[in-house]
């Protein structure tokens, strides 16, 4: 699997990472901004506080902000699997995507061939589960919506990035399902991260007969992936 050629954009904004930690998790992102060269400025501007590993651009272009050795500043309050410290342990990579407040569209097919080799490559690198292949939306249901439904989480899943039910299961009691899943909560929030992510077309934060069924199969494949 080859990565393209990382274009080196080294951002100030990272620190070290918490000892004995393990980097077991990888958090995808859309920049949310309506063009890439202002995401790389923001990224890079020790005022904002904020920056990911690695951005791709819509042209397949792989921007290098932080290396993996360090903490980058993507997460924000969150919460997976019991863990708050999220930036202590993952990988962050950000999408050029003006996002749901600037608008929103589709992520182009280089950028998901790249993000997908670029993906491929951290998964060899760290101790990363399927089940900790992650949207920022699942990790902070109730302030974020990225990658968001345009997202193909089904297709990462079949280059083998990331888990995608192999078929729905009966439904068993959707509290414990949601957090064997790895969700913090059972909000309507997080109902709708979950169906942002595994059932696009509708995103209601209901928990109707289809995403029941679609919650134990997910959580059928965080077993089986365990
Ligand atoms: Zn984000």
């Amino acid at each position: 699997m080859n990565v393209r050629r990382i274009v080196e954009r080294p951002s100030p904004n990272f620190d070290d990472r918490p000892d004995a930690t393990p980097i077991d998790m990888l958090v995808l992102h859309y920049t949310g901004m309506t063009s890439t060269e202002a995401a790389l400025d923001r990224l890079c501007d020790p005022a904002a506080k904020v920056s990911a590993h690695y951005l791709v651009d819509g042209d397949g272009a792989v921007y290098g902000l932080v290396p993996e050795s360090k903490r980058a500043w993507h997460a924000g309050l969150a919460c997976w699997r019991g863990h708050r410290g999220i930036n202590g342990r993952s990988i962050g990579i950000e999408l050029a995507n003006p996002g749901h407040e600037f608008g929103y569209r589709d992520f182009t097919a280089p950028q998901m061939a790249s993000l997908a080799d670029l993906a491929f490559a951290v998964l060899s690198r760290h101790p990363i589960p399927p089940r900790n292949v992650l949207g920022h939306s699942d990790i902070a249901p109730d302030r974020k919506l990225d990658p968001g439904e345009r997202f193909d989480w089904r297709g990462m899943a079949d280059r083998g990035i990331g888990l995608w039910p192999s078929a729905t299961a009966a439904e068993g009691d959707a509290l414990s399902l949601l957090a064997e899943c790895g969700y913090d909560t059972a909000t309507r929030q997080v109902v709708a991260a979950f169906q942002r992510r595994y059932r696009p077309q509708r995103i209601d934060g209901r928990l109707d007969q289809e995403t029941r069924s679609l919650l134990g199969g997910v959580a059928a494949a965080v077993r089986r992936t365990a």
